[in-house]
Parts: structure tokens; sequence; C-alpha cells
């Protein structure tokens, strides 16, 4: 079945989205064609609004349409409490525990030589830069525990140790209501091993 150009071209674009083959591409751009375009009219409007107005927040690199994002801009967050993520959606998780009061420095994602991404690719410089700044007493990294968010912690672990600031990990284990035989073998011995006096 051969389509007009137009219709190719919008299909061809609805494949810039991750996990979007040929066919799921076909069957969104159908969609709104034949069914939904008042949608697909916000859609795009909201698209183009979004590509122009949002950044990142100058402080902590949070996608934003403000040159500071709430977060830090907040008064009552702990300012002396700095968390590493990989990315703004593990800001969102933390976010949603309700349980940190800190703030955040988000990484544009990990360490990966083989990809030539180095300490200036994640944005290494920047972060240097907010905790030079005196007011960070405590930087907790929050990586995700696979090969890369480990060496990445590892890596900015030793960078925030010579600034003589204390550098804390989040602990990896059980998980709440996890029953221990069907936790896999590494989480399990990782949680041995990082056992708390109690
Ligand atoms: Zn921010």
């Amino acid at each position: 079945m051969s389509f007009s150009p137009l219709l190719k071209q919008l299909i061809e674009a609805f494949r810039v989205l991750p996990g979007v083959g040929p066919k799921s591409a076909q069957r969104m751009a159908f969609y709104l064609l034949e069914r939904d375009r008042e949608g697909g009219q916000r859609l795009a409007h909201l698209l183009t609004q979004a590509i122009k107005q949002v950044g990142q927040c100058e402080h902590c690199r949070i996608l934003c349409e403000k040159p500071v994002c709430a977060i830090c801009d907040n008064k009552n967050r702990d300012r002396s409490l700095l968390c590493v993520v990989q990315g703004p959606a593990h800001v969102a998780a933390i976010e949603q525990t309700g349980g940190y009061p800190g703030l955040y420095f988000v990484l544009q994602g990990h360490l990966s030589p083989i990809d030539g991404r180095g300490p200036k690719e994640i944005g290494i410089d920047a972060f240097v830069r907010r905790i030079s700044t005196n007011t960070v007493k405590e930087v907790v990294l929050a990586t995700n525990s696979t090969v890369e968010g480990e060496a990445t912690a590892y890596y900015i672990a030793d960078l925030v140790k010579s600034h003589n600031i204390k550098v804390t990990r989040i602990a990896h284990g059980v998980p709440m209501g996890g029953e221990l035989e069907y936790i896999d073998g590494g989480t399990l011995a990782k949680a041995l091993l990082d056992r708390t006096l109690v």
C-alpha cells in the first residue's frame, strides 16, 4: 500500500519516538487523522510550544520553562543536600516518595567510554561548579544500580571526596514486602553486604 507524500512523511516523523516501528507509526498517524484531529492539533501545538520554551534549570538541569525550577526555588528545601540522578524521570520518582528534602543534580545519562560519553558529556563540569559553591554538605548518589550507574557513582564519589564533601550512595536491597526466595542473587548479596545495625 502506498501513502500520499504528506502521510508518508507524517508516519516517518512518528518514528523519532523510542520503540516506535513502522507499524505503530502508521497506527498513530491514522488514529489522529481518522479519529481525533482535535487531539492531534493539541499535540502539535504543545510540542511546538514545549520545544521552544522548555529548557533546563540552571542549577539542577531538570527540564522546565523557567531559568530556575520550582524545586530549586523552594525556600523550604534543604540546600545542604544534593542528590545526583541520571535523568529527569528519576527526579520525578524520588519526588513521588515525598521523603527527600534536598535538591537535585540531573546528569545526562551515565558514563560510557565505549559510546564516547565521558565526564564532559554527562555534565560533570556543571556538577563541579555546583558543589564548589560551599552550600552543599552531602551528595547523595542515586544513579542506577547497573554496571554503568555504579561506575558513574564511583567516579562522582571520588570527585566529591576531593572537595571534602560527604558522599553517600542510596541503599540497594530487599524490596518492601519482598520475600527472600524470590529475590535475585545479586540483590540479596548486596543487601547482605550493606546490612545495617538494628
Ligand atoms: Zn532546579
